[in-house]
């Protein structure tokens, strides 16, 4: 090829007029080929911004040293050096060493698992390909490339527009400015500033309203956005609340405790007059063991695989808080269609002014015919005008692939239609020949119709229009009779024909038409807002999801209501909505009633509707916010452009991956890659256990510290020998951090964990309870530690050999003990119970391996001061640990008896 496309922004394309920038990017309407678009794809790469830059491993390593906990452990090691005590010097470098290689495992870990979430999340384009409209990934698009875009997009290139209609553009992303900005067809001034080029959509902004096509003058890092640098893609905060009060806890602990070590050590020295030097080691034991080092970084291990998780079941996590709300949902508001019903449309019943056809067959493959009380029917003129106004007035596309089954491009409401004309023997390529379509009014919520205008060729003109039933019997003034004519509107018949359908469970649509001048070429509202003819009511079917059942089952049962709020008729809301389990015996609750009701009225009506019916995006805020005021914590779903307020103001806004727009997952905390309901409750399910399994966490590593804490500081107090050496302290920490503590982090949910209720929101993580089991097992693991370690010396068995026996017995505590943490209040005797996870049966084996080598490995020995331990001596050891593991086991069965914990 000669000249190539320009890619880079040397012109300026909002100088240029349409087809000027066309003939620039040597494309047309009718888009490139695919041949050619693959060459461009190679010649200017994919339409990706260049990743933010990271820092390099080697920083990242040295940035882990960038700890409070890790200067204070240095300087540590510095004085120990000084002192001349090697080994623990050693020992403690050791410990920072491997604390810095742990962390940055644990961070690169937490990292690539939100970076693949966030590749889940690739938008797609509508482009023009071979003539063809064709949805794309964005990042294959080429300079050239003809897109279009809709209400909700964002736009996935930098674009010069070759036909704009009513489009409004937010652009905040690029030039700062809130409001939308309007878009038109003529070129502007070569000195235009970004926000005044009106004839241009810029990669990264979202279109607000409106429809519009272009061409695209720039990709990926060539666009404006590439060229400030702003990222594309949402940055991860690896942070939730729950995370950062625990940073915030360990943070004051570790100042209290090196207060508390300071003044420990004054005391000893200067009051009791005790060797500065061993004074010192002393309170080295101390730090090391009160500090919990690996707290916060583990805990964002834990979150991450339990994000990472929830994206393998369809629920993609976009802001990581959400999963902690999520456990605390209390009212999950769903959207109906395709989330709560399968979005798989059938036309089963076609209602005219003077009959009520049926239509068989299911799916969109037309087989099926139209029947009259079980009589066939052959398709009339009456029938067939129907049918085209369904075809006609349709952005959908329905096509037979190779294989033969039918696929659907759009909207399956409208697949729906043109099944049905399918069935009654049109043709729609021939049909869009015989009358191309000039202008339309696409469908929005809002308003709830769709219009058409089309020509023949002898000039011609027809308005096709479809909606929901009342809206176009306000817009109607006659109907079609049996003979063709037009008779005056019977709107009660209408009516209730349309109740029966509604009554059913059936989707309703009313389909109109009204004769156009040749000379008419646009279409406006004014156009269709009166004297249209209405033609016939049609009847859709779209069968409940059966997971959705179950899944609103399940989530009643965790004490969450489940409300539908869906732009569907109430009548047809309530039929489906007693399907699967929501508003039974309760009334629907439609959008015009709503606004009728003040805020204190619609907070206390709430309670007793679960189904809203003919509700739009605004009527969606209003819930949300009055439902928060009554103190509900509120998920609710969304797909729509003007659905992102609520999705935003949602305590846990849900985007459809699917259906949904842009605009919609960017306001979103959470995608659904499948738009199912099942996904919400299992996301509500995991965020759950993702929260247990934190607690969980805390639970078991803060007794480890506290345990080692407790042994130092009663040593100190009654002048006893250290039983456990800082080293030795350190080696349990890394031990029971590495091996043991991640192993929670792949714990499963409990069984019962959504028949309990909600947690509430503001529930503080250290309750009195959560002290209280701290505390005790804190001094379980202490009184076993000291006591086998008094025993031993007793015995007369020596220091060395009475500190190994302390420190198995300390890290033997643990290790029954993790298996007590598995659950917070349930008991562990069962099967699943004590073997049920593998992760812990690992961890354990590990730490066990690690523990004998510790005790009989020479070099360990040396190191550690360790001694071999007899069997006796080992006997006593798991006789410690199991003594641990009943008492936990019987504390949790007294919380049980008493009922004092806070969740079922
Ligand atoms: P949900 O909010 O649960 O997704 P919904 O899909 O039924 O509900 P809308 O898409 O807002 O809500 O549809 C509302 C009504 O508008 C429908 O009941 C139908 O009568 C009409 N309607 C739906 N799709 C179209 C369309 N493509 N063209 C014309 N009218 C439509």
């Amino acid at each position: 090829m000669g000249n190539a496309p320009s890619q880079h922004s040397d012109h300026t394309w909002h100088g240029l007029t349409a087809q000027q920038a066309l003939d620039t990017q040597q494309s047309s309407t009718s888009g490139l080929s695919q041949e050619e678009a693959e060459l461009r794809l190679q010649r200017h790469g994919p339409n990706r911004l260049p990743p933010p830059k990271r820092r390099g491993p080697l920083l990242r390593l040295l940035y882990q040293f960038h700890n409070v906990l890790l200067y204070m452990m240095m300087a540590a090691a510095l004085v120990t050096a000084l002192l001349g005590h090697w080994v623990d010097t050693g020992v403690i470098l050791a410990a920072v060493l491997i604390n810095v290689v742990i962390g940055f495992i644990q961070e690169g870990k937490a990292e690539n698992a939100l970076d693949a979430i966030r590749n889940l999340l690739s938008p797609h384009a509508l482009v023009m390909r071979d003539g063809e409209r064709r949805e794309i990934d964005a990042d294959q698009l080429v300079p050239g490339d003809i897109v279009l875009l809709a209400s909700g997009d964002k736009v996935p290139a930098d674009l010069r527009l070759l036909s704009v209609k009513n489009l409004l553009v937010e652009e905040a992303a690029l030039t700062g400015e809130s409001l939308p900005a309007e878009k038109s067809m003529a070129h502007c001034q070569a000195d235009a500033a970004l926000g005044d080029r009106r004839c241009m959509a810029y990669s990264g902004t979202l279109v607000a309203s409106g429809q519009a096509s272009g061409v695209v003058v720039a990709t990926g890092a060539g666009t404006e956005l590439g060229r400030i640098g702003a990222m594309l893609q949402q940055v991860q905060t690896m942070t939730t609340p729950l995370l950062r009060q625990i940073e915030q806890f360990s943070r004051w602990l570790a100042l209290a405790i090196l207060i508390f070590a300071m003044a420990t050590f004054a005391l000893g020295t200067f009051w009791h007059g005790q060797d500065p030097a061993e004074m010192f080691m002393m309170v080295v034991a101390l730090t090391a063991a009160a500090i919990p080092e690996g707290l916060p970084a583990l805990m964002t291990v834990i979150l991450a695989l339990g994000v990472q998780r929830m994206a393998g079941r369809n629920a993609i996590v976009r802001r990581l808080p959400a999963v902690e709300t999520l456990g605390s949902v209390t009212v999950i508001c769903s959207d109906k269609t395709g989330t709560l019903t399968r979005n798989e449309m059938t036309v089963q019943r076609l209602v005219s002014a003077s009959r009520v056809l049926d239509v068989s067959g299911v799916g969109y493959a037309p087989t099926g015919a139209f029947h009259l009380d079980a009589a066939l029917v052959e398709p009339d003129a009456a029938l067939l005008e129907v049918a085209r106004a369904a075809t006609l007035c349709n952005d959908a596309q329905l096509q037979q692939d190779a294989a033969g089954s039918w696929r659907l491009q759009g909207d399956p409401t409208e697949g729906a239609l043109h099944t049905l004309a399918l069935k009654a023997g049109l043709d729609t390529p021939t049909l869009n020949q015989q009358l191309p379509r000039s202008d339309s009014i696409p469908f929005e919520s809002e308003h709830r119709f769709m219009a058409s205008l089309h020509h023949d060729h002898q000039g011609h003109g027809v308005i096709y229009l479809k909606g929901a039933p009342e809206r176009l019997l306000e817009m109607c003034s006659g109907q079609r009779d049996a003979d063709g004519g037009v008779q005056p509107l019977d709107a009660d018949y209408w009516r209730r024909q349309a109740t029966d359908l509604a009554a059913r469970g059936l989707r309703l649509l009313a389909i109109a038409s009204r004769a156009a001048s040749a000379s008419q070429r646009s279409l406006s509202f004014a156009d269709v807002e009166q004297d249209m003819t209405l033609l016939a009511l049609v009847g859709i079917i779209d069968p409940p999801r059966e997971e959705a059942i179950a899944a609103v089952a399940e989530c009643q049962r965790a004490g969450i209501r489940v409300k539908m709020i869906t732009g569907d008729h109430a009548e047809t809301a309530r039929a489906i909505g007693a399907q699967l389990g929501i508003g039974v015996g309760l009334p629907a609750m439609t959008g015009a009633e709503l606004e009728l009701l003040d805020e204190r009225s619609l907070r206390e009506v709430l309670p007793g509707v679960e189904v809203f019916a003919r509700a739009s995006p605004e009527h969606k805020l209003r819930l949300v916010q009055a439902m928060q005021a009554s103190g509900e914590v509120v998920a609710m779903t969304g797909d729509g452009v003007n659905d992102a307020p609520a999705l935003k103001r949602a305590d846990v806004g849900v985007a459809m991956g699917d259906k949904g727009t842009e605009a919609a997952k960017e306001a979103a905390e959470v995608v659904l890659a499948d738009d199912n309901f099942a996904t919400i409750a299992g996301a509500v399910r995991e965020g759950r256990a993702i929260y247990d399994n934190l607690k969980k966490f805390i639970l078991f590593a803060l007794p480890t510290n506290g345990g080692q804490a407790l042994i130092v500081i009663i040593a100190i107090l009654f002048q006893l020998t250290l039983p456990l050496t800082p080293a030795q302290v350190l080696w349990i920490n890394m031990v029971t951090s590495v091996t043991l503590g991640l192993a929670l982090a792949f714990e499963p949910a409990e069984p019962g964990l959504m028949d309990r209720p909600p947690r509430a929101p503001n529930e503080p993580l250290l309750s009195g309870f959560f002290v209280w089991r701290v505390l005790l097992v804190s001094l379980l693991m202490a009184g076993a530690g000291i006591g086998l370690f008094l025993w031993e010396l007793q015995q007369g068995t020596g220091l060395d050999s009475a500190r190994t026996m302390a420190l198995n017995a300390v890290v033997m505590c643990e290790v029954f003990y993790l298996i007590n943490s598995r659950r917070i209040f349930a008991s562990v005797f069962s099967l699943d119970g004590l073997f049920g996870s593998r992760a812990v049966l690992l961890a354990i084996a590990a730490c066990l391996v690690l523990q004998a080598l510790y005790t009989y490995a020479p070099p360990m020995q040396r190191l550690f001061n360790s001694t071999p331990l007899d069997l006796g001596q080992w006997t006593r050891v798991v006789l410690a640990g199991l003594a641990v593991f009943v008492i936990a086991e019987l504390e949790k069965w007294l919380i049980r008896r008493l009922r004092l914990q806070p969740n079922g």
